[in-house]
């Protein structure tokens, strides 16, 4: 499911389609994909609001309008954002169709149906809650070791969750524990500073490195224009289980930590 440097790669694809165009009208094929405000209010508020600008922030992509207003769209598990023109069929699985003033569509589709999008006045309202952005400059390891804090946690665990930083999820927390070295067992707040630093580190180097490579393909997730990120190509543990650790041969282990599936190398991570 898309992650930090999935959203990121799809913000970066749609930026050249949708800056500076208006949103004419919006066909909503599923009523449930709109967290807020009601449909119809969603619907006519939306409709004339020109893009000035779009962003992100941890998973959620923000599109930011003309009107104050900032359009909010999470993707969940199975969701993708693509602009066609309405003489391509629609594909299965559109959720709500957004038309553009240059005539196209800006059409979100969404298998599983967990994805939602939002129409607020102060972004806070849906942001609020989510920790420091990890690629930016505030993300210290003082302040990652603050936020570990007394946390008896799996330190796996404690990475998923978006109050303590924004934007990891399944794959990339997996990965940043191999290359800090870290067992995805360990409680929060064992970790010492020097670890710390290292998990920082690591979590910045993948990101960073997935950003580059498009996002990872592993399942449902394509960028806008429909094609694979390539960082599948460059996972070292995620999804392993058996294979030897690039490091040092031992094969990968898989567990379950709070129900989610977790790998790592029971020699180097420690
Ligand atoms: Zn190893």
């Amino acid at each position: 499911m898309p992650e930090l440097p999935e959203v990121e790669t799809t913000v970066n694809g749609l930026r050249t389609d949708l800056l500076g165009r208006s949103i004419v009208g919006v066909r909503v094929l599923w009523e449930k994909a709109i967290d807020r405000p009601p449909p119809p209010d969603f619907a006519s508020r939306l409709s004339g609001q020109r893009i000035t600008s779009l962003g992100r922030r941890g998973k959620f992509l923000l599109f930011h309008l003309e009107g104050g207003d900032t359009l909010i769209i999470h993707l969940r598990m199975t969701g993708h954002l693509g602009v066609m023109t309405p003489a391509e069929p629609l594909p299965a699985h559109v959720r709500l169709v957004f038309t553009l003033d240059d005539g196209r569509e800006l059409r979100f589709r969404d298998m599983r149906k967990f994805g939602r999008a939002y129409l607020v006045a102060d972004a806070r309202e849906v942001l609020g809650n989510l920790g420091p952005e990890p690629l930016g400059d505030d993300f210290t390891a003082e302040v990652l070791r603050a936020r570990l804090g007394k946390r008896g946690a799996p330190i796996k665990s404690i990475l998923l969750d978006q109050r303590v930083v924004a934007g990891i999820g399944n794959i990339y927390a997996d990965e940043a524990l191999f290359y800090a070295g870290i067992h995805p067992k360990r409680p929060g707040r064992s970790l010492a500073a020097a670890e710390a630093e290292r998990l920082r580190a690591a979590i910045r180097r993948v990101l960073t490195e997935a950003i580059a490579d498009g996002g990872t393909s592993l399942d449902s997730y394509r960028r806008p224009d429909g094609s694979r990120g390539q960082h599948a190509e460059r996972i070292a543990i995620f999804r392993k289980a058996g294979s030897p650790c690039p490091h040092c041969g031992t094969p990968i282990v898989r567990i379950v930590l709070g129900g989610r599936s977790t790998h790592f190398c029971p020699h180097c991570q420690t």
